[in-house]
């Protein structure tokens, strides 16, 4: 098929349709801007935390959804389909964004299958995935437990599962010490352990002496293989390549996040030391007219309702800039 060069330019165009991108979107759609959203190729979604939330029980009125961000997606983009502002949004479902220039004022996207679309302002909303153990020789393994909240990556969404759990969170640096701490403290398993998968512990000695005091154990030899069902997703317990075995109900994976930020470093855009895009209080980047919202943006909770407010400051902050040009014409002929 021949690559399309449209020469329409959208106002906005908004690159991920995840929690933030598709909140862009609907803000911008209302905000009465037009806008091109990217929903990313196959491989992006199956990259995309989006794609593995499955119930969401840390915001009200979630707890029916099945996948807590996709299926509100969808009726998000119902209710736009719907609405007197359909024409606002052209949505290229499967569509990737490979390239990204800016040249004369205008951004020039390129998608996976060439075509190309310009726009006036960018939102980044790409996303981070967390690191997975590689256990077996794969990151599947744990695949069947994690789909079913038998294996928990966020706090602030799942901390609470381990109520009453046997516990381990898997990590080797300061930050997992403190996951395991923190559960510790907040719900008081009967048991956390910590395992390091093979790898030396970075433990301050403030850290030390907390683990100690709350006897969390450390276990620092190769993770080797899981125990459990996998069909119905029951966590049962790791196996070590020391060829020792720990019983657990539950685990929390705290190995850090893959931070997609290839097409706003290609701009030059500033990031902080662990690649997340820095920006200004309404999102944009050190790029102008370049804004990121949800969990690329630095300095953020890894949140679906940061992801919506970010997107919010960002397509408010956009509108403001393109009603701004618009006066400053009027005026000019007042
Ligand atoms: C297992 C799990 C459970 C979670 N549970 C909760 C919860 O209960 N409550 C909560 O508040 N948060 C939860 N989170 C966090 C939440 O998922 C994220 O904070 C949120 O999805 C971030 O939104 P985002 O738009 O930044 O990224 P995502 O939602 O991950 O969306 C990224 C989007 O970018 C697209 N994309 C990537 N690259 C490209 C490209 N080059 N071109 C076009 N598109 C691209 C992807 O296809 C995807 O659509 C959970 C996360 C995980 C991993």
């Amino acid at each position: 098929m021949e690559a399309k060069i449209n020469k329409d330019i959208y106002d906005i165009a908004i690159i991920g349709a995840g929690a933030a991108g598709m909140m862009a979107a609907l803000r911008g759609v209302l905000n009465n801007d037009r806008i091109i959203l990217f929903g990313g190729n196959s491989k992006d979604k199956k990259r995309s935390r989006a794609q593995w939330v499955s119930k969401v029980e840390n915001i009200p009125g979630f707890t029916i959804y099945k996948k807590g961000v996709i299926d509100p997606n969808k009726e998000t983009l119902k209710f736009i389909e719907d609405s007197p502002f359909s024409e606002n949004l052209n949505f290229l479902k499967g569509a990737g964004v490979e390239e990204i220039l800016k040249r004369n004022g205008y951004f020039s996207l390129t998608t996976d299958s060439g075509d190309s679309y310009d726009a006036k302002y960018v939102v980044l909303a790409t996303g981070v995935m967390d690191v997975q153990p590689e256990i077996e020789g794969s990151i599947k393994t744990i695949f069947p437990y994690a789909n079913v909240q038998s294996v928990d990556y966020c706090i602030r969404c799942d901390g609470h599962h381990v109520l009453g759990k046997e516990t381990a969170v898997i990590g080797h640096t300061e930050d997992a010490a403190w996951v395991a701490i923190l559960l510790h403290e907040r719900y008081s398993p009967p048991n956390m352990t910590i395992l390091t998968d093979g790898k030396n512990p970075e433990y301050s000695e403030k850290v030390k002496k907390l683990l100690k005091h709350y006897h969390i154990d450390v276990i620092t030899s190769g993770l080797d293989g899981v125990k459990g069902d996998k069909s119905k997703g029951n966590l049962e317990g790791f196996y070590f390549c020391n060829g020792s075995y720990l019983p657990v109900d539950f685990a929390f994976i705290s190995q850090g996040m893959l931070v997609y930020n290839k097409l706003a470093l290609s701009l030059g855009t500033d990031t902080d030391e662990r690649g997340f895009v820095k920006t200004n209080n309404k999102g944009e980047s050190s790029i102008n007219d370049l804004y990121v919202a949800g969990d690329l943006r630095a300095n953020t909770k890894k949140q679906i309702y940061t992801a919506w407010d970010t997107a919010v400051d960002a397509l408010d902050d956009i509108n403001g800039k393109i009603r701004n040009r618009k006066r400053e014409e009027v005026l000019k002929t007042i």
